[in-house]
């Protein structure tokens, strides 16, 4: 466990308790997970005052369309909200937005923020989600290099695109090749550069990364396979020259990074929660102190179908998981069974992933469509631990019942139950 302390705060601390503002839940993040969580509160408890603390400008939205539908016009700013200002009144949730939570006190169960006000609290859920790993480059904090995660990043790169003609991208994470495509089909010239042989390596197998490279070539983005950039210089006229470790180099107008995200553990760590690659939490959401608990992206919770302690980035695991430790934390009661999806989207390419997926498991394709439509199975001594489905409609449910079977098959078995699938 890392030791990463927060600034102190302690002048904060000598102050009576009756001084502080105090709510019976406190969400600390505004994003998807937070939103469900208050849904899931008010399902078993109508009153207990609720108050949200996000750094950002915006009620909870959705970060998916953010690299996919706002790029081609099928969904407007105005639908991105999870829900209406309205919804917070109507549930009577305090909601603080510009509001960074600086410290966390798990003895006395009191927050700061960073103006320096504090919260007491009786409930408090660490929804911080996750940040992008950091380029590390000389001249990487040039203002040609961007991270995506946030509304701003899309409003920022959004108000660019008149003038930008050539875009780089740097890292190979599912934003990185989600915007690539978006970006070309708004006519901009695109480079991808990404470490390994295809982008995505630790998730997708060889053969599947490969079919995705050819099919950003056949929209006429450019790869660099192998490489990654060392050194930014300005050029002038809001130009950059990128050099790679292998010593070529590119002119280009943006550098987007996408290497990947990290869980954002510094308060828990600094409140004494144990943290491992997330916050740890029990099947209920709880962490490791009474009154704490931790859902989504930012969580490592019990994946019960797999046996094993797992950390998801996808929307729907947000919500879901959201939802349920929000309604725990009210005293529902209700562990957390479901097996949650991530799915991605490459201009007309849809996957929709369940389970356990790492590159380093045996797996295996099947095709309906070479290239357009098929299933990967990933598997341990033939038992099926994760699943990819590529532009494969509607069987999700179906994907989830193999995992959870966790019955030995063989390559005949897997094939048949795909042909059955489709009949
Ligand atoms: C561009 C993009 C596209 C994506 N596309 C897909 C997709 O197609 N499919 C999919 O399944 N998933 C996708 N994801 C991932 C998905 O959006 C995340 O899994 C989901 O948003 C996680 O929700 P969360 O609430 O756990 O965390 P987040 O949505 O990251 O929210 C965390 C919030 O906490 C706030 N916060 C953090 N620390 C503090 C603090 N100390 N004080 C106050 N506030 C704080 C942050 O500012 C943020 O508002 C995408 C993500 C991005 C960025």
């Amino acid at each position: 466990m890392s030791v990463a302390r927060l600034a102190p705060n302690t002048h904060h601390r000598g102050r009576a308790r009756k001084d502080f503002m105090h709510y019976r839940y406190v969400i600390v993040g505004g994003g998807i997970a937070a939103a469900a969580a208050i849904e899931g509160i008010r399902a078993h408890d109508a009153d207990g005052s609720i108050l949200l603390l996000s750094r950002e400008n915006h009620l909870p939205y959705q970060r998916p369309p953010l690299s996919k539908d706002l790029w081609n016009g099928s969904l407007d700013l105005e639908q991105l909200a999870i829900h209406a200002a309205e919804f917070y009144e109507q549930q009577r949730v305090d909601v603080r937005l510009r509001r960074e939570v600086v410290e966390l006190d798990s003895e006395n169960r009191i927050l700061w923020d960073d103006r320096g006000e504090s919260v007491g609290f009786d409930h408090a859920l660490l929804v911080t989600g996750c940040r992008p790993r950091r380029l590390q480059a000389r001249g990487a904090d040039s203002p040609s290099v961007r991270y995506f995660r946030a509304l701003e990043d899309y409003l920022a790169l959004e108000t660019q695109m008149e003038r930008i003609q050539h875009v780089t991208t740097v890292g190979g994470g599912f934003t990185a090749v989600e915007l690539s495509a978006a970006l070309r089909a708004r006519g901009k010239e695109v480079t991808m550069i990404f470490p390994e042989e295809w982008p995505l390596r630790r998730i997708l197998p060889r053969e599947i990364g490969m079919a995705l490279v050819d099919y950003l070539r056949s929209l006429d983005i450019e790869t660099v396979s192998g490489e990654t950039l060392v050194e930014i210089t300005e050029e002038g006229n809001g130009f950059v020259r990128g050099t790679t470790y292998g010593g070529n180099s590119l002119t280009t107008q943006i550098i987007l990074v996408d290497q990947g995200s990290e869980p954002q553990v510094d308060l828990a760590e600094a409140a004494n929660l144990d943290t491992d690659d997330g916050i740890v939490v029990d099947e209920y959401g709880r962490c490791s102190r009474p009154g704490f608990w931790a859902a989504g992206d930012v969580a490592e919770f019990p994946y019960l179908a797999l046996g094993q302690l797992e950390r998801v980035e996808g929307s729907e695991h947000a919500e879901k998981h959201g939802r349920c430790v929000g309604a725990n934390m009210a005293g529902a009661g209700v562990p957390y069974t479901h097996l949650p999806l991530k799915w991605f989207r490459v201009a007309d390419l849809q996957f929709e992933c369940v389970g356990e997926l790492h590159s380093r498991l045996d797996s295996e394709v099947v095709w309906v469509e070479e290239g357009r439509e098929g299933v990967v199975f990933y598997l341990r001594d033939d038992v099926v631990r994760g699943v990819i489905l590529i532009n494969t409609t509607d069987r999700l449910d179906w994907a989830r019942a193999i995992i959870s079977d966790a019955k030995a098959m063989d390559r005949t078995e897997r094939a048949a139950l795909v042909a059955a699938a489709r009949a």
